[in-house]
Formats: structure tokens, C-alpha cells, sequence
């Protein structure tokens, strides 16, 4: 029964839409960077590298930002990529709509055109793999709005070129409102690029900044937000908006030993459009989106119609084109009627 389910959502069509290119950089590609960069990371072998961590969005946060030092060249960019889209076309994902953090790296003297040249010519190559992906430039809200802004007139000339489909907002939260970038967003949305933002699990006004991104941002799309289940009124508000609700339990799980798994289980039940995402995968024991089924259905109790479900509201809540979405409904119908 275990292995069937295994088996299942091995071949299950899906899209992942809330995944960190950076947070998928794997201990042997931190040690090939860093050798090839010349940084010192402090390990002698791949084995010294711990991407373990204590509890905690900071502790985490502390962990990611050590690691993606190592990230210097557009090659570094590419490799990254590369090994995450492959690993992807292996999983029956079709479609993935991938954030990175340009201020991470610009920040560090690393310029913009090698981060996003690097992550655009992999996802190129991996078109030929049977994976489609479009790029979200995410802001970190820790820094200041300006800085946002002058990220956003730097992705500019990629815009034009129809390399960046949307923004986000991600990092640390506390005192870093969505109001902070309410004009940036707003830009953003007048460029024509989608909107999405991070509304962590249990911070500080976690449901003030998701009735500031619902209502005042008017975001096309919302990370994490399972407090949203804390006021009836704000969900009612997404279910009529039927805007997607990306979570990401193992994460979860990871930085708070919680998968949300009541909130989850009551956005599905009302019929959000929610789906299972893996975030940061290198950092939280190497689950990637398939593992993040199977260990979330474990904890649910959830069986193939639940998980197809799921399959199926990862591609009505992604910004995929109408003709898009419904063929790759049907797909994940025909595979439900040939393997049940
Ligand atoms: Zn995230």
C-alpha cells in the first residue's frame, strides 16, 4: 500500500509554485562553488557541510544565507538551476514557477545579469526535459523599499526579454509588513508583472499582513498564509477571490516541528485552491516536492483522490496560459483513470 502510494505520486503530473532556487543549492554544489571561487567555507570535504540547523525561521534563514555565499558566477546560477529542474523532470513536474532572491546576491557584488542570465539559460535547456518554468524575482523584506525598488528597475531589460513573470516578498517578516512595499507592488502590477508574498506561518500579525497583502496589495497569489483559517471573514475573502494558497507542511515542519496540518486540512476541505510546495528542500532533509506528498498525505491521512486534488489546484493556481491549465488537467485526469 505504501510503495502504491509512492508509486503514484511519483508519476502524478504537478507544479511546484513556491520553491527557492537558492534553497535547493545541495551540499556537493556548495563545495564545487566553493572550491572553484576560492571561498572558504570552513570544509575540507562535502561531508563537513551541515545544512542542519536549529529551530526556527531565523536559525534557518542564518543557515541559507551561509550557504548560497558560495554562488558567485553566472555558471554557479546555472548549475543550481540545472540540478533542481533535473531533479524535476525525474519527479513529473511539469510546470514550476521558481522564486530567487537578486538582493541575496547583488548585495554580495554579484551582479544581476549573472544571476538571472545564469538561472534563465537553465531553465531554456530544461524545456527539453519536459519542464516548463517561469521565473518570480522575490524581494527581501528585510532590506529597505528602496532597495526593492532599485531591484526592480535592474530586472528591467529581463522583463522586456519575458525572462520574470512575477514578483514576491520573502525573508524576514517581523516589522517587515507588505505595506512596507505597497508602492512597489503596485509599479510591479502596472508593469504586468503577477504578485505573490510570503505571509509566514505564526509571526507577529501574521493575519493583519494577510488581509494587508489580500486586500490592500491585491496579491494574484499567497505564500503560506494558513493563518488566513484564524478569520472566517479573510477566508471567505480568498475563496471568493479563488486566488491559489501555496504551502509548504515539511518546511513547516522543519523550522517549527509543525506541518499546519489543521489549517491545511481546512483550506482543502473549503475548496481553496491550495497546493504542496517544498521551499527551501536542500534544507529541510532533502524533501523535495514528492517526498512533501507522501509525507504530508502520511500525516492527513490523505489517499490518491486527495493528493490528484492537490495536483490539480498546483496548475489552476499557477499563471499558466487557459489552453495550458486544461491540458494539463486532462493529464493528471487520464493518469488518475489509468492508475487507480
Ligand atoms: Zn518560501
Amino acid at each position: 500500500m505504501e510503495t502504491d502510494l509512492k508509486e503514484f505520486i511519483a508519476g502524478l503530473p504537478k507544479a511546484e509554485l513556491h520553491v527557492h532556487v537558492e534553497g535547493t543549492l545541495e551540499p556537493d554544489l556548495e563545495f564545487a562553488c566553493a572550491q572553484r571561487n576560492h571561498i572558504d567555507i570552513g570544509a575540507k570535504t562535502v561531508s563537513d557541510i551541515d545544512h542542519s540547523y536549529g529551530y526556527g525561521l531565523e536559525e534557518f534563514l542564518k543557515a541559507y544565507y551561509t550557504g548560497m555565499k558560495v554562488l558567485r558566477t553566472e555558471q554557479d546560477f546555472y548549475d543550481l538551476t540545472w540540478a533542481y529542474l533535473q531533479k524535476m523532470a525525474h519527479s513529473s513536474v511539469k510546470h514550476v514557477e521558481l522564486f530567487f532572491d537578486p538582493q541575496a546576491h547583488t548585495s554580495r557584488g554579484v551582479s544581476f545579469a549573472a544571476v538571472i542570465t545564469g538561472i534563465h539559460r537553465a531553465i531554456v535547456d530544461a524545456r527539453a526535459l519536459g519542464v516548463d518554468t517561469q521565473l518570480i524575482m522575490c524581494f527581501l523584506r528585510d532590506f529597505s523599499k528602496e532597495s526593492a525598488w532599485q531591484t526592480l528597475l535592474a530586472a528591467e531589460p529581463y522583463r522586456e526579454k519575458g525572462w520574470l513573470t512575477g514578483v514576491g516578498l520573502d525573508s524576514a517578516e517581523h516589522h517587515n509588513p507588505p505595506l512596507k512595499f505597497m508602492l512597489v507592488f503596485a509599479k510591479a502590477k502596472s508593469l504586468g508583472y503577477q504578485l505573490t508574498m510570503h505571509c509566514d506561518p505564526r509571526q507577529v500579525d501574521s493575519v493583519a499582513h494577510i488581509k494587508e497583502a489580500l486586500e490592500v496589495i491585491e496579491v494574484d497569489r499567497l505564500d503560506h498564509g494558513t493563518n488566513i483559517t484564524e478569520d472566517p471573514d479573510l477566508l471567505d475573502y480568498l475563496l471568493k477571490q479563488d486566488l491559489g494558497i501555496t504551502v509548504c507542511p515539511i518546511a513547516y515542519y522543519y523550522t517549527r516541528q509543525n506541518m499546519e496540518l489543521t489549517a491545511i486540512k481546512e483550506l482543502f476541505a473549503r475548496g481553496a485552491k491550495v497546493s504542496l510546495n517544498s521551499d527551501d528542500p536542500a534544507y529541510k532533509g532533502d524533501t523535495y516536492i514528492n517526498d512533501v506528498y507522501y509525507r504530508f498525505a502520511q500525516e492527513a491521512h490523505w489517499g490518491k483522490d486527495e493528493l490528484a486534488q492537490i495536483a490539480k489546484n498546483s496548475f489552476t493556481s499557477s499563471w499558466l496560459s487557459v489552453e495550458a491549465k486544461k491540458a494539463y488537467l486532462k493529464q493528471v485526469d487520464d493518469y488518475v483513470k489509468a492508475n487507480n
